[in-house]
């Protein structure tokens, strides 16, 4: 039986907020079994707001959640990194509404959680297992899931660019792939793009420390980690996204030209269509078992 895990101690970071530019400190913490993921502001006196897509709200770039007077936003590589390292309890403490973008990828957070160690609980872990395919389509673009004995992600990608005209990748996802193929994929965006962004107060802490910016001739920054890190980096938006399930999913995620917005709302009519799926105890034989990676592994 595949158990519920947290984390062995307390631990922090500092960085800055991607939209809003501000300094912030997070801090992950243990939790007990079924206490799920849940974002405390400091700030607010130690308000909380659980990584649950019915408390998705406000999505501009990024994920927010928000319930009551307590707000945190881009939420989603982080929320990728504990799903895909199999941490189902954690307290997420910020000083500040955004979470720290770091490098722009979700490796830096691999390092974290690496460094915090990992605890297993005595309760089972209950996986989403998808009975039947499920899809929501909004314009051109589409997501989709359909049920398989692994958790794979289909991903592709198309824009109005040289560089960006299609992208594609297929990946199963376990512990290690997700660690080593997926995690340091940064996000990105278009030159062009920037000033407007900025204009409504958003991108306020990007620079090419931690962000692709592709111009018009190529990209701005030295060098890609993959040749395909832009669909890659989808891939690890929308398993953070979807992570605010609840649950780890057993399932084919399929998406083109996907975002955030239908990524969550995608979230949310999964948890409503309670006849399409079902949770199991534990892992299935079919599921590989998460592997401890060793710690500073591959953080590049
Ligand atoms: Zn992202």
């Amino acid at each position: 039986m595949q158990s519920q895990r947290t984390i062995r101690r307390s631990i922090s970071c500092a960085g800055i907020g991607l939209h809003s530019g501000n300094k912030v400190t997070l801090s992950l913490k243990p939790a007990p079994a079924d206490s799920g993921v849940r974002f405390r502001r400091s700030d607010l006196g130690g308000l909380e707001v659980a990584a649950s897509a019915e408390h998705v709200g406000g999505i501009n770039y990024a994920t927010g959640l928000t319930r009551d007077a307590v707000r945190v936003d881009t939420v989603e590589h982080l929320m990728a990194a504990l799903v895909s390292l199999g941490i189902d309890n954690v307290i997420v403490e910020l000083n500040s509404p955004e979470v720290p973008i770091m490098d722009g990828s979700a490796a830096p957070f691999i390092y974290l959680i690496q460094e915090a160690g990992v605890k297993p609980l005595s309760a089972a872990r209950r996986y989403l297992k998808v009975l039947r395919p499920m899809s929501l389509t909004r314009g051109d673009k589409r997501i989709a899931i359909y049920p398989s004995d692994h958790f794979k992600v289909t991903y592709s990608i198309a824009y109005d660019h040289p560089m960006l005209r299609h992208q594609s990748r297929t990946i199963r996802l376990s512990e290690e792939i997700f660690v080593e193929e997926i995690a340091p994929a940064r996000t990105f965006t278009f030159l062009n793009e920037v000033e407007r962004l900025r204009q409504q107060g958003l991108a306020l802490g990007g620079s090419l420390e931690n962000a692709i910016v592709i111009g018009d001739t190529g990209i701005l920054n030295n060098a890609l980690r993959f040749d395909d890190e832009f669909v890659r980096h989808k891939i690890l938006d929308v398993i953070g996204d979807m992570a605010l399930i609840g649950h780890p999913m057993i399932g084919h995620l399929v998406a083109h030209r996907g975002g955030h917005a239908l990524h969550t709302a995608f979230a949310a009519q999964v948890l409503a269509q309670t006849d399409a799926w079902t949770l199991v105890d534990g892992v299935p034989e079919t599921v590989d078992t998460p592997r401890t990676v060793p710690a500073v592994a591959r953080v590049s």
